[in-house]
């Protein structure tokens, strides 16, 4: 599983001479953690917690840096960017109710139908996204007790 980890941010700073302040660090080991896909300004509020004073430039030139080392990735959802650690291919399942954004596995769905685009375009690359209501917010099933 390849995915977000701190020694490979320590790494890519030696190697390219970089500097890892501890607030960088402390995003770095935020967001490592994540499953939930969070918006800058989540990550900006849990890293806030630890070292209140990060600014939220901080945390988008970190995100940013993160991103074109292709360290995390950007998920866009409802018009806002998210940060994905998980690396490897994967869909998303957005939930209409609370809006959490969960990991897909490839393997769970089974393969896509080839398609052809009518036109001339080379796809380089495509998103999934599955919609619905998450196994929180779907009502549960009435079980009948039978006598
Ligand atoms: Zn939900
Ligand atoms: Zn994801």
């Amino acid at each position: 599983m390849k995915r977000l980890t701190q020694q490979k941010v320590e790494t890519m700073v030696r190697e390219r001479g970089l500097k890892l302040t501890p607030q960088r660090q402390a995003i770095v080991e935020f967001l490592q953690g994540c499953m939930n896909h969070p918006t800058a300004d989540e990550i900006f509020v849990a890293v806030n917690e630890r070292f209140p004073m990060t600014s939220r430039a901080t945390v988008y030139n970190t995100l940013n840096w993160l991103k074109n080392a292709g360290q995390v990735l950007e998920v866009f959802e409802g018009g806002v960017a998210r940060f994905d650690p998980n690396l490897d291919p994967h869909y998303h399942f957005v939930c209409r109710a609370c809006g959490s954004v969960e990991d897909i596995d490839l393997d769970s769905i089974g393969p896509l139908p080839h398609c052809t685009l009518p036109g001339r375009q080379t796809v380089e690359s495509f998103d999934i996204t599955m919609r619905g209501l998450c196994a929180k917010c779907a009502p549960r099933p009435t079980v009948s007790v039978i006598l």
